[in-house]
């Protein structure tokens, strides 16, 4: 019998406020057999419907420090002063089994897993806001963050368009629709490509 191939792992990356959640959340949808891995944080929830929504684990800056100590993330980084992580026996166990993996993650978390050796293929998605006006509108109408935190977030997603060519694939979000079909075609060649 043929070996079966191991997954793909997906990484879609992007600023907060590029709509990357609720393209995520769509592709989720459309897409139930990928396998959606959430990631590890020390930022506090936003409110109790993030808490619920699972795409975060909420842990303390101790816990996550402690999981650090033990080199239980495939990445890391710090991200507008909070940390933000990758845990390994999350992705490595679907990828070796032949699953399809999706997750997010920030630019300094792709470098890093660019620099693995990982038990599948990696994909990397960057979303890009329609432009940079486009995105300061979209966080503060979100209002989920002080002017300092803004500011922060924003400053952070200049650094990111400078790390462009870490991705595979760029998706300009204009049109929430048209944006699901980019990111659909990217994950029906993706598969195509190992078979
Ligand atoms: P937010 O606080 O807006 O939810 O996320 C801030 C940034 O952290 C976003 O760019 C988000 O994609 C990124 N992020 C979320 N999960 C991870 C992760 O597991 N690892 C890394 N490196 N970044 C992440």
């Amino acid at each position: 019998m043929r070996k079966r191939s191991p997954g793909v792992f997906f990484v879609i990356c992007g600023p907060s406020g590029a709509g990357k959640t609720t393209l995520l959340n769509r592709l989720r949808k459309r897409f139930p057999d990928l396998h959606y891995v959430p990631s590890y944080t020390s930022r506090p929830p936003r409110s109790a419907a993030e808490r619920r929504a699972g795409r975060y684990h909420f842990v303390s800056l101790e816990e996550f420090q402690r999981l650090i100590r033990q080199r239980a993330f495939l990445e890391y980084a710090q991200y507008a002063g909070n940390y933000y992580g990758t845990v390994r026996a999350l992705v490595n166990d679907h990828l070796r089994a032949g699953r399809d993996v999706i997750k997010e993650a920030d630019v300094q978390g792709m470098h890093q897993l660019r620099r693995h050796r990982l038990s599948g293929r990696l994909v990397g998605i960057f979303i890009l806001p329609p432009s940079l006006d486009a995105l300061e509108q979209r966080l503060n109408q979100r209002g989920t963050e002080d002017p300092e935190a803004q500011r922060r977030r924003l400053s952070a997603a200049l650094d990111e368009l400078g790390e462009l060519h870490l991705f595979d694939y760029v998706v300009i979000n204009r049109h929430l629709r048209e944006s699901l079909e980019r990111l659909s075609a990217v994950v029906h060649i993706e598969r195509a490509r190992r078979e």
